[in-house]
């Protein structure tokens, strides 16, 4: 396995630096006794020094890979769950990946409004479509959903060069994400103001997307690189398993390079290309 940890060094705190709790006391004052470990990242954009808390950063890893275990990987072969159940885990998964990537937010130029990478090639497991497609049927007007359906006919023809990267060679991959970049699709959820129309269900794709470069870089390169964070890292093994042990969608995996069975993942006008009644399943 790659080595995820390999850019962080560990940092000490001097007892009279500013706790990077971010509760405004020096850290002699405040979390000094907890003896977290400290680790950075390097500079972000603005040259501050990314500092985390690993020790809290652990923490979220060991809860979502003890939950993986005991609701997902402890399943046997023949057993499945039903979508009902594979949504409920996968908005448990949400909420701890969202809580482990929250110290890191602070240092990336993310704001509401700003989206290029909504327009990037942005791919998701079934599960997380359906969850979706459910989301938008519960909350989403008639004439909301219409309108989506509109959007996602008249992106169709852009779409009809795009395969699934599961198809693709590594190389070709890289030219399909850039040329999906280029024929400029933003995603469908995509509000007029710029912010998401599906903010509490958006795929663990979307909720990894932090960078520490300046938000500028991210409309000047092909490719926006995200750090890997372990919290993203573990979550994504989560769901990845978790889609696959959807009765649902067992047919829907594929077996990698490595020999390790996966489960195919699209973007979402691939998943909804027919419509918002269901996922699209036929995966030539
Ligand atoms: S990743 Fe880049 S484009 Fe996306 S919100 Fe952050 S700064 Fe903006
Ligand atoms: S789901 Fe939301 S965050 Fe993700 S690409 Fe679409 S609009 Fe952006
Ligand atoms: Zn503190």
């Amino acid at each position: 396995m790659e080595n995820i940890f390999s850019k962080e060094i560990k940092v000490n705190i001097g007892i009279n630096e500013d706790c990077p709790c971010n509760s405004g006391k020096n850290y002699g004052d405040c979390c000094k006794n907890k003896n977290h470990e400290y680790m950075t990242l390097g500079k972000n954009h603005k040259g501050v020094n990314i500092v985390f808390n690993n020790s809290m950063n652990m923490e979220t890893y060991d809860k979502i890979s003890n939950f993986a275990l005991e609701n997902i990987f402890s399943l046997k072969e023949y057993e499945y769950i039903t979508i009902s159940k594979g949504e409920e885990l996968i908005h448990n998964i949400y909420s701890m990946v969202d809580e482990g990537i929250s110290q890191f937010e602070t240092y990336a130029p993310c704001t509401k409004g700003c989206s290029r990478c909504c327009s990037l090639y942005l791919e998701c497991t079934a599960i997380e479509a359906e969850a979706i497609r459910r989301h938008i049927k519960s909350t989403k007007t008639e004439e909301e959903i219409k309108e989506i359906e509109v959007y996602i006919t008249t992106m169709k023809e852009k779409m009809e060069t795009t395969k699934s990267p599961h198809d693709l060679e590594h190389t070709t991959l890289h030219d399909m994400y850039y040329n999906y970049l280029k024929e400029d699709t933003p995603c469908m959820f995509l509000k007029e103001d710029k912010s998401c129309g599906i903010y509490t269900t958006r795929p663990l794709r979307c909720r990894g997307f932090i960078v520490f470069t300046s938000s500028d870089k991210c409309s000047l390169t092909k490719e926006i690189v995200t750090p890997k964070l372990p919290p993203i890292y573990i979550g994504n093994l989560a769901i990845e398993h978790l889609s696959m042990k959807v009765g649902r969608y067992k047919s829907l995996t594929y077996v990698n390079e490595n020999n390790e069975a996966k489960p195919i993942k699209r973007c979402l006008l691939q998943w909804f290309n027919k419509g918002l009644d269901s996922i699209d399943r036929t995966i030539e």
